[in-house]
């Protein structure tokens, strides 16, 4: 629904909400449910749903979760940025998808549901923010939340057993469901895990458990994907006080700076070229997201000033924070590992084969089951020590131990609070600092390049992927301008794999796929390698035999990818330490200017974070209503 760009011209609202992604759609809803209240959303990208239908069907590369590889590096719905060639990747540039249509990157994500630990959010508030902790994060979790317990078929078939519903929300906007119907890999990874004694316990979502099972995707009963827009605009799209303009690119935020703090007073953003100003009464929300919030508050006068100087942009609040702590290393950087499936085992790669891409879509649209309903069901969450050896668990760690301690005297302030916390979690063998991600697809070597070309490979055969992410990664990187042309996308340099230790880890992570390989059930659904001593590798990772620790750092180096989660670059934190947010999420030296998006954590989380970016959106709604 265009909301005419004449009108606002013309107006004030009481909140303009720039970016109408995973976070600023929440706030719509939430916001505009006070009818006295006028809300503008301006989002650069379409709306590619009928927000008229109750079922939006209008776009099957964003519904049917199969499909999802055709939404990335396709300017209908993807930013296309790159980073900055990584010297510690072999000077590779990485590819960023990131959502440019309504609903952001919830509209194009891979669709996992997890769930940050306990440590992980009480972290939050150790690090300076009162009131962000496990507990309070909780209900909002299940307030953005509806789970679609398991069919008793399905639930036998994924071992959902640990799942406690009373853990999940069972009436928020957002659908979450297991996919039906995904065949003997899938099925074989929790028991695999229950085989190597690493099943969990409980359901993770209780915020401790550790283990590998099989995760709800973000979607209905009948496979679609879940996202912001049909979850928590469309409800709301017949509000006469809500306005949501799409094709409105934001350029800067306006200010008066004749008051202490400074006040925000508009936007300037650009329709079909056109530059039009909004203006505001009450408080402006930036949600554009990791990359685009931190650009727009430098293009705006917030940041750096040095930064500023360079592209003539007058420094109306001096921050050094904005544009740093980006924790892209953080982002989760992963790695892909290919085991061949035996023949006749069903994996993705047989949907070249005639006729086996009509049966996966009669499959979908009959029953929501098959290839196109899912995929990447299975997840794990292992903590360092338990990737390990027996024998050198301690020399490894004491090791670790070393690395961590040498870079944490390197620095001071804000960075040094944040890696003594990532220090503990490390050296928890009760929290994760590796999550594996699998499915019954071969992984591309340069699916780092290009995320389209994530699965696709030239192996002959069919494979079982295990993707191997580094949970809390000690890297840190920064995204900044380039220029003062807001169309020129910012510099974004995460600086992967530039601490040793995110190395160490990742690497030992991936040479423990091996171990998981090798235990039954999944064991049994993959052939051997020449040797007979271990199973057999995809080829284009180029492992002779069995994988080594050289080998696995040698393909962490060249294959390292993102798994698309960066945060930390409008980072909530005490103000001297490097925070661009209060805990209200106002930044700091305004009056009415906040952020809610992924750039606020300030620290990352286990897993994958858009289930907790609803939970930020929907808490930081209660707090703006309360006035706080
Ligand atoms: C490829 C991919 C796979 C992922 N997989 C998973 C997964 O499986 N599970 C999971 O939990 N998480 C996943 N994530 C991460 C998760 O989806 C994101 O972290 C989350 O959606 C980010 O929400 P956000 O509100 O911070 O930003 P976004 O949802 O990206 O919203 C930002 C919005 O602002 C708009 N915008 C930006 N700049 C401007 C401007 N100048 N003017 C106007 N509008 C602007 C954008 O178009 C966008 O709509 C994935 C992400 C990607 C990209």
């Amino acid at each position: 629904m265009q909301y005419p760009v004449e009108d606002t011209d013309s107006k004030v609202f009481d909140y303009v909400i720039i970016g109408g992604g995973t976070a600023g759609l929440v706030l719509a809803n939430r916001l505009s449910d006070n009818p006295a209240v006028q809300v503008l959303v301006l989002e650069a990208g379409d709306e590619r749903l009928d927000a008229s239908s109750p079922l939006p069907q209008t776009d099957p590369n964003i519904n049917i979760p199969g499909l999802m590889t055709e939404l990335y590096g396709d300017e209908k719905y993807d930013w296309k940025f790159k980073t900055a060639p990584q010297p510690s990747l072999k000077n590779r540039t990485i590819a960023w998808p990131r959502g440019k249509v309504l609903g952001g990157s919830s509209a194009i994500n891979f669709l996992m549901v997890s769930h940050a630990s306990r440590a992980d959010l009480d972290n939050w508030e150790k690090l300076g923010n009162p009131g962000w902790n496990f507990d309070t994060l909780q209900p909002y979790y299940r307030r953005s939340e509806a789970f679609n317990a398991p069919s008793t078929e399905t639930a036998e078939e994924l071992g959902t057993a640990i799942v406690d519903t009373s853990l999940h929300g069972n009436s928020g906007p957002v659908q979450t469901s297991f996919p039906k119907g995904q065949g003997p890999l899938d099925e074989a990874w929790s028991r695999t895990f229950k085989t190597l004694g690493l099943g969990p316990q409980a359901d993770p979502r209780a915020g401790s458990t550790l283990g590998g099972y099989s995760l709800p995707k973000f979607m209905d009963k009948t496979a679609k994907r879940s996202y912001a827009a049909p979850a928590y605009y469309v409800p709301a799209s017949r509000r006469a006080n809500l306005k949501v303009l799409t094709g409105a690119f934001v350029k800067k935020i306006a200010f008066d700076t004749n008051t202490s703090p400074v006040t925000a007073t508009g936007v300037w953003y650009y329709v079909d070229g056109n530059k039009h100003f909004v203006g505001v009464l009450r408080e402006i929300i930036l949600s554009a997201g990791t990359v685009k919030s931190p650009q727009i508050l430098e293009l705006s006068g917030i940041g750096n000033k040095t930064q500023l100087d360079k592209f003539g942009i007058e420094a109306i609040v001096e921050n050094d924070g904005v544009g740093e702590n980006l924790q892209a290393s953080g982002d989760h950087p992963l790695v892909g590992f290919g085991y061949e499936a035996l023949e006749g085992v069903p994996t993705r790669e047989m949907i070249k084969q005639p006729g086996v891409l009509d049966w996966a879509l009669q499959e979908y649209t009959q029953k929501g089951a098959g290839p196109l309903a899912g995929g990447a069901t299975g997840t794990g969450f292992l903590s360092y020590s338990s990737v390990l050896p027996a024998e050198q668990k301690d020399s490894s760690k004491a090791q670790l131990t070393k690395l961590v301690d040498e870079y944490s005297n390197s620095t001071t302030g804000g960075l040094r609070k944040q890696l003594e916390v990532q220090k503990e979690v490390l050296l928890n063998d009760h929290e994760a600092d590796i999550q594996y991600n699998f499915g019954a697809s071969g992984a591309n070597y340069a699916a780092g390049e290009s995320t389209a070309a994530f699965f696709d490979h030239n192996d002959p055969g069919g494979y079982a992927g295990i993707m191997t992410v580094l949970t809390h990664a000690f890297s840190r990187g920064s995204i900044h301008i380039q220029s003062p042309d807001a169309s020129t996308a910012p510099i974004i340099d995460p600086r992967y794999m530039s601490n040793p230790v995110d190395i160490e880890v990742l690497s030992s992570g991936l040479l423990f796929t091996q171990n998981i390989s090798e235990a039954a059930p999944l064991s049994n659904l993959l052939k051997d390698n020449e040797a007979g001593d271990g199973k057999k590798a995809q080829p284009s990772f180029k492992v002779d035999g069995r994988l080594t620790k050289e080998s696995a750092v040698r393909i962490v180096r060249e294959a390292v990818s993102s798994s698309f989660h960066p945060v930390g670059t409008c980072a909530m934190l005490p103000r001297e330490d490097g925070g661009v947010v209060d805990s209200s999420l106002r930044v700091y030296g305004t009056r009415n200017l906040r952020v809610v998006d992924a750039s606020v954590f300030p620290l990352n989380v286990r897993g994958n974070i858009a289930s907790l970016v609803y939970a930020v959106a929907e808490r930081a709604s209660d707090l703006i209503k309360s006035g706080q």
